[in-house]
């Protein structure tokens, strides 16, 4: 049989990712005062810190729904728990959120963030209204810079400084929700300004797997932010072992940056590819679960002059996509500074997207949100560097819980 050994290559490959990915750990979640954050905890954890400080474990679903269906920061504004407990968790526990450094709203609407964390480490959130409706996608970032050099990309001239913990992924949503200051989370079919997640910001999510999956756990779940599954998608470059436990585990909507249809060219733009070639992506893609004509793959694919425009790669393009419930999202370059490319012309992405759409796949062609503001696709890139001097082997000592202090 053929499919054992590649499922026990994936699993190799698997660990390695991860092991790798605990190399770039964000600093330990508690203040230098030895107060703990509570936000990027999952429900498991939150119940033990509660016993640990011992409080009964219905105390955490407090929490849950003040932190997370409230949006409230301050233990002082929960109501439903008595002074003295308020005062017992204001010594030991802090709500945190990543601090605004920079805020810019572009011209069209579009608004993005600098945002800062405790060890002065920054990202870039971006928040995308839609034109027509009072709804809109934020885009979030889950390493700063990022492995992957896509020849395209600005982020991927940043060097990877460290991935992002959970509090941190999900603390950039509830940030732009601050701004925006959509509290209580809407419940049911109440329409969201903020109404889905786009994670296709700075780095790259499955190469920071347990962050993200831990952030999106808390956020999917039902009785605080509740945000569908349906209402995320995770875009990656093709880190395809972990596709499948993305799939499986947190059912998301899947985006993929395609990009170029020849091995040769997509080695060159995506270098990626060279581990994970087109044919062992779109195998991924055709394993990826729930996968249907009601969730389609979205395919991205920058628009690079004279790089992969032609009909040809339209062509081809199809030919790959042959049995993915799929869509193309055709992604005009955004110039950076120094970027080496030009975005295709008009006419040559119009020809590109109507070869794909009679093919039956929609091709919608992506206009560019807030470049005036450097925060379209691609655009994202902040000072931040790696630490002159790494840790010290072993990592930074382990600080205790609050509660044994
Ligand atoms: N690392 C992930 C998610 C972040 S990038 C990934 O690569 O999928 C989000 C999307 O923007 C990707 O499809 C990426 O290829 C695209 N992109 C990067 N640079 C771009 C640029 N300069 N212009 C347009 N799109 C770009
Ligand atoms: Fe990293 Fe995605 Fe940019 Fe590639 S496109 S460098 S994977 S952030």
């Amino acid at each position: 049989m053929q499919a054992a050994p590649t499922a026990d290559l994936n699993e190799a490959e698997r660990a390695r990712i991860l092991a790798k990915a605990a190399l770039f750990a964000p600093p330990p979640a508690t203040l230098p005062d030895g107060r703990r954050d509570l936000v990027g905890l999952s429900r498991e954890e939150l119940v033990a810190e509660m016993v640990a400080i011992g409080e009964k474990p219905f105390r955490a679903k407090q929490l849950w729904h003040w932190i997370y269906h409230q949006g409230v920061t301050d233990f002082s504004q929960m109501s439903t728990i008595a002074k003295a407990m308020q005062g017992k968790l204001a010594e030991r526990f802090v709500v945190g959120r990543p601090g605004a450094t920079a805020e810019q709203t572009s011209t069209d609407g579009t608004r993005k963030w600098l945002f800062g964390f405790r060890d002065g480490q920054q990202v870039e959130t971006v928040y995308i209204p839609d034109p027509e409706e009072d709804r809109g996608a934020v885009c979030i970032s889950t390493q700063v810079g990022c492995t992957l050099s896509c020849r395209f990309c600005h982020t991927g001239t940043q060097k990877l400084v460290r991935n992002l913990g959970a509090a941190e992924i999900v603390g950039q949503f509830m940030a732009a929700r601050d701004s925006y200051g959509e509290w209580p989370s809407p419940t049911d079919g109440t329409p969201r300004l903020l109404s889905t997640i786009v994670i296709m910001g700075m780095g790259e999510p499955l190469y920071n797997y347990e962050n993200v999956a831990k952030a999106m756990r808390i956020i999917m779940d039902g009785e605080g932010i509740a945000l569908s599954r349906r209402r995320i998608t995770l875009s990656t470059s093709g880190v395809v072992p972990m596709m499948d436990r993305c799939g499986a585990e947190l059912g998301v909507g899947l985006a993929v940056s395609l990009h170029a249809v020849r091995n040769d060219i997509r080695d060159e733009i995506v270098p990626l590819n060279r581990k994970y070639p087109i044919e062992e992506l779109m195998a991924a893609c055709r394993r990826y679960p729930g996968a249907s004509n009601a969730r389609r793959i979205t395919f991205e694919y920058v628009m690079l002059k004279g790089v992969n425009d032609s009909e040809a790669d339209a062509r081809e393009l199809v030919r790959l996509l042959q049995g993915i419930p799929a869509k193309v999202n055709l992604i005009p370059f955004n110039p950076w500074p120094g970027s080496p490319y030009e975005t295709s012309s008009n006419n040559a992405i119009h020809r590109f997207a109507r070869i794909v759409q009679e093919a039956g796949y929609a091709s919608p062609i992506r206009t560019p949100r807030g470049r005036d503001i450097l925060a379209a696709c691609g655009q994202l890139k902040t000072e931040s560097e790696r630490a002159r001097r790494p840790r010290a082997e072993g990592g930074a000592p382990a600080t205790p819980p609050a509660s044994a202090a």
